[in-house]
């Protein structure tokens, strides 16, 4: 089967979501607007592995895997448009699709969480680094809560 996003891959995993000039241009936006500098990988498994593991860190961890998974997704459903073109192509607002919906994921998971969505498209490793403080912040809360109770 010929690729849905190109037309000339084959659509196997890898082209599909990695190496399909189509897919390829959305990694190379998200990469950076997520502030990595890097030789984008021809597997998808690489490409995960880069998002998760690129920043470092347990919230750049989780922040990697969540805009890995959200723009795989949308090349997906992006492919869907094309095949089925049951509507207007997105390709020119793939990057913006994939801000808006991370940005609503991490506002709904990480309590204390208030960026808008702005700030998110703006500066995202401005943010990313706030919520690492914020969970730093938190433990220390948390740890003295424990102490204020054992002491009482
Ligand atoms: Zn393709």
């Amino acid at each position: 089967m010929m690729c849905g996003l190109c037309k000339k891959g084959v659509e196997e995993v890898d082209h599909l979501f990695c190496t399909c000039m189509e897919a390829w241009v959305v990694w190379v936006k998200t990469i950076k607007w997520w502030g990595m500098e890097v030789v984008m990988p021809n597997t998808v498994k690489g490409v995960a592995e880069m998002f998760i593991y690129g920043i470092g860190s347990l919230v750049g961890k989780k922040m990697g895997a969540c805009i890995f998974l959200v723009t795989a997704w949308y090349l997906w459903y992006r492919r869907n448009v094309l095949v089925f073109q049951r509507e207007e192509d997105i390709k020119e607002q793939l990057l913006e699709l994939i801000q808006v919906k991370t940005h609503f994921w991490v506002r709904n998971k990480v309590a204390g969480c208030a960026f808008s969505l702005v700030q998110w498209q703006s500066n995202l490793r401005e943010c990313a680094r706030e919520l690492k403080w914020y969970k730093k912040s938190l433990k220390i809360f948390n740890q003295q809560q424990k102490c204020l109770q054992s002491s009482s």
